[in-house]
């Protein structure tokens, strides 16, 4: 399939107006770092291409004391570098802030981290441990997923982007105090892919947690919560280093990277994890304080 046109709707009304129109033709263009490379390698086909980087609303940013919302089409350099986000989830403005180059993250958007459903996506990996949800929008209306639930392997997202659009990302201000931290491994190389990142959120009251979600890739198909070691951490105090390592250790044990050739040996990438879990947990904790 040639592209035949690129098309520049002003409004998301006109942007699901014309996928519609193109009836699965026509494909959501963001930043196009991605989408242009698997366009070139024949990995995805599209004859029309509806570049959204006109509508005003998909860079909308708000935030209040009980949430926080991002447009889809902000750009990794911009959420980076918001003040807000580096206040209150820092673990997303240190994702951002590693994706690729200053060039990629100039244009590369969080829509496009999410949809292009690597494992070990910058943004998606801090998101999915904040418990993020995102606000689906197509001709048969609108819907709200986990972005946890989006990823169905490699890949592969249950966002059709030659029918729906992802309009905005919404992440909970926890009750109680919180921290958030994100590591990530990778060689000296500034466009290098992570070895293992992790990524974690951690809510505690008076001082003992109530909640924590870590987050390892790529580690599996999807991004991988290591579920027995966030459990783990219920009711521990947060000054407890002690818990947080067992944690970290249980992180290790539950998670089964493959031998890969660029990011290295299963064994080798399952020996990091305890490390960058830890360090993660610790930068969380640090900030409740
Ligand atoms: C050299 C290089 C280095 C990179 N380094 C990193 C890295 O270090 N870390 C990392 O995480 N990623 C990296 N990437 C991948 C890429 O830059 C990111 O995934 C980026 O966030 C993709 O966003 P985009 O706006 O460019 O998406 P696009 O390429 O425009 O689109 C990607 C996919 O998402 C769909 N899409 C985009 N926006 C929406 C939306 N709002 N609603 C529905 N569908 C949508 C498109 O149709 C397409 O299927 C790198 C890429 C390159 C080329």
């Amino acid at each position: 399939m040639r592209i035949k046109q690129q098309l520049f709707p002003k409004t998301i009304e006109e942007c699901i107006a014309l996928l519609v129109e193109h009836e699965g033709k026509a494909r959501v263009l963001a930043g196009g770092t991605d989408l242009f490379l698997w366009l070139k390698e024949g990995k995805a086909q599209a004859e029309t291409l509806v570049d959204i980087s006109l509508i005003e609303e998909l860079k909308h940013f708000e935030s209040d004391d009980k949430r926080m919302i991002l447009g889809a089409a902000l750009t990794h350099a911009e959420v980076a570098a918001h003040e807000t986000v580096k206040s209150c989830f820092v673990a997303l403005a240190d994702g951002c802030r590693n994706v690729g180059s200053p060039q990629i993250r100039n244009i590369g958007t969080l829509g496009g981290n999410i949809v292009s459903a690597q494992p070990a996506a910058d943004a998606v990996v801090p998101l999915v441990a904040m418990n993020a949800k995102c606000m689906i929008i197509s001709a048969s209306g609108k819907r709200t997923e986990d972005i946890e639930n989006l990823f169905k392997g490699v890949g592969k997202s249950s966002v059709d982007p030659s029918r729906e659009l992802i309009t905005e990302i919404y992440v909970s201000k926890p009750a109680g105090r919180y921290g958030t931290g994100y590591v990530r491994m990778a060689p000296r190389d500034a466009m290098a892919l992570p070895v293992v990142n992790a990524a974690v959120m951690v809510v505690a009251r008076d001082g003992t947690i109530t909640e924590a979600r870590i987050v390892t890739s790529p580690v599996a198909v999807v991004p991988f919560r290591t579920k027995r070691a966030e459990s783990s951490l219920i009711g521990k105090h947060v000054d407890d280093l002690s818990a947080l390592g067992a944690a970290a250790q249980l992180a290790e044990r539950e998670a089964q990277p493959r031998d890969s050739k660029v990011r290295g040996s299963g064994e080798y990438r399952k020996s990091l994890v305890k490390d960058i879990v830890e360090r993660a947990l610790i930068k969380a904790v640090e900030q409740i304080g």
